[in-house]
């Protein structure tokens, strides 16, 4: 008989959930469930967010059989920090490792406009874009929301040490966010809601490689949250050439997704477009990029590329991003070239992990 191979789950086995996976109203389903008010769960969000509380025990204005209830069933996530690599301009990288071993990496970067933090949404990644330090290795498993969350409220404690505040939140760490919709999205709430950490939309991004199905998703999701696309390419075939997920979700079905997007929920999308030396730097592919990108509200930010040890890739000359970017202009688009942030530490996605964790990457 053909043995019939198992499908990995790509999911982390917990004994117990972290509680900071559950959402406002799930945790008020929970209390009630378990004879307790709905209304604590604004009190264990208060301890767990504002007061950034690391035991059940702290919560003193709950009840002692409440807490022992709450230790029995949940765990406040904390995750070790494996290294802190410090920038000259306050970019701050850490490798945090989870409960079952694997590492992952979070970015605070500090900007004239707040602190952001950069998280990733799953350990490695399964899209294997030919650039891109992250998808060594494959997937892992994909992050519970809780996960995520934590390395926020990681970050937040590192900077309650000098009264500063996270502002704004990137999704562009390891990992495809889509490809790990729900908790993804649970996430988002949780950050989002003004119990929580009350992040606002407007200063949350998530960025995909274009997992199709998922931007019409997200599109109906109708939050006011920005939204950006790794484009990469003026057209199909190049764009196959460099990430192998447009076989399946090729260019012009998620032109039309995109679309579907901006009229969806009338926000602008960003394009993120990395900079290959002479693979798509080229005035015609800017020329080309222009046209494709015709009449779509959108902006345009030039990714200069990380080097990655592993990849083949040179960076573009400054003189051709700024010809990139002016050819751009010259034909209308609004374009931005990326400010790149700690240059002197490993502080592009995946590569942090990628050196220090081969055996995770290979
Ligand atoms: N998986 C999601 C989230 C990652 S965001 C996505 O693809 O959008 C990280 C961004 O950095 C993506 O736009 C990604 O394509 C880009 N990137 C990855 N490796 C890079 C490299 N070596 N140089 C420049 N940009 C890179």
């Amino acid at each position: 008989m053909e043995k019939v191979k198992k499908k990995p789950l790509f999911e982390l086995e917990e004994k117990t959930p972290s509680i900071y996976s559950y959402q406002l109203e799930e945790l008020k389903n929970w209390l009630i469930t378990n004879g307790e008010k709905g209304f604590r769960a604004e009190q264990i969000f208060e301890w767990l967010y504002e007061k950034r509380g690391s035991s059940f025990d702290e919560m003193t204005n709950l009840s002692k059989a409440l807490r022992e209830k709450l230790t029995d069933a949940f765990q406040i996530t904390t995750l070790k920090t494996i290294i802190k690599q410090t920038s000259s301009d306050g970019t701050i990288k850490f490798l945090f490792e989870l409960q079952d071993g694997y590492s992952i990496e979070t970015v605070l970067m500090r900007h004239d406009y707040g602190c952001s933090v950069c998280v990733t949404t799953q350990v490695g990644c399964r899209i294997g874009c030919t650039f891109c330090a992250s998808t060594l290795g494959g997937l892992k498993r994909h992050l519970k929301a809780g996960e995520i969350v934590a390395q926020v409220v990681q970050v937040q404690k590192a900077l309650d040490e000098t009264e500063e505040r996270v502002s704004s939140v990137v999704i562009m760490g390891i990992g495809e966010p889509f490809d790990n919709y729900k908790q993804m999205l649970a996430f988002l709430r949780i950050i989002n809601h003004d119990k929580g950490l009350n992040i606002g939309a407007r200063h949350i991004t998530v960025s995909t490689s274009g997992i199709i199905p998922k931007i019409y998703q997200f599109a109906d999701e109708k939050m006011q949250i920005n939204f950006a696309v790794s484009l990469h390419a003026p057209n199909n075939d190049l764009r196959t050439q460099l990430m192998p997920i447009n076989r399946a979700y090729q260019l012009p079905e998620l032109i039309k997704a995109i679309k579907y997007y901006t009229e969806t929920t009338g926000r602008r999308v960003s394009i993120e477009y990395g900079l290959f030396g002479k693979v798509n730097d080229q005035v015609e592919h800017a020329e080309e990029l222009a046209e494709l990108l015709k009449g779509i509200h959108c902006h345009v930010n030039l990714i200069p590329v990380n080097y990655v040890p592993e990849r083949n890739y040179v960076r573009t000359p400054r003189n051709q991003i700024f010809l990139f970017e002016k050819t751009l202009k010259r034909h209308g688009i609004n374009v931005t070239i990326r400010r790149e942030q700690g240059h002197d530490i490993d502080a592009a996605c995946g590569q942090l992990r990628a050196k220090e964790r081969k055996d995770e990457t290979r």
